[in-house]
């Protein structure tokens, strides 16, 4: 079967169309330059390994792991990050459907549940974000807090939201102010495509 590498998806929005939460400078950046870079990444790992396996050498397997599990996490990561946000004026700024329901009856409120995204995203040491998950087994909402793009990670559990909360993703706009780039994400959700995924996982 033909192998494909991964590739930068492109953003289904203008890059001026996230003004003023994250501006157009801030966004050419993250995505054509610190995206492409886990994209460009993960594929010379890939290749790196098949040739290594025809060539029949050996290669630094524990670094090579890592260095795939960093890589590839920041692709798959910012790939759903693009994809859930959306220009401000299409957003309906809180949860709909299904999804608005669940984190209702998990959280109490959206608003506690926004309090609490918001915190593990504020309190990240370093590089990483904050994602919600859902559990299949027990059907619960939660929040994980992942340290650079593959720490912390749960594996098996769907990601139903993120938000990248390293330096690059808001130095430009926000400075040193992350928690001011957070209160600024909730305004570009896309919140009835994540019901749609969500529904999806049900
Ligand atoms: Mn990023």
């Amino acid at each position: 079967m033909a192998k494909e590498l991964y590739k930068l998806p492109p953003l289904k929005f203008g890059y001026v169309d996230l003004e003023p939460y994250i501006s157009e400078e801030q966004l050419r950046i993250h995505h054509d330059k610190h995206h492409q870079g886990y994209v460009n990444n993960t594929n010379s790992i890939l290749q790196m390994m098949e040739k290594a396996r025809k060539d029949g050498t050996d290669f630094d397997y524990k670094a090579v792991s890592k260095a795939l599990s960093f890589n590839l996490g920041g692709h798959v990561l910012h790939d759903f990050f693009w994809w859930e946000l959306t220009p401000a004026e299409k957003a309906s700024k809180e949860p709909v459907g299904e999804l608005a329901e669940a984190i209702k009856e998990d959280f109490g409120s959206f608003e506690r549940f926004k309090k609490e995204f918001s915190q593990v995203a504020g309190s990240v040491e370093g590089s990483g974000w904050a994602a919600l998950t859902f559990c299949d087994d027990t059907k619960r909402l939660g929040i994980m807090q992942i340290e650079k793009h593959n720490v912390n990670l749960i594996p098996h559990f769907p990601i139903l939201l993120v938000v990248d909360v390293w330096e690059h993703a808001y130095y430009l706009d926000y400075k040193n102010e992350r928690g001011k780039f957070i209160d600024a994400f909730w305004n570009i959700l896309d919140w009835e495509e994540l019901d749609k995924y969500f529904k999806k996982l049900q």
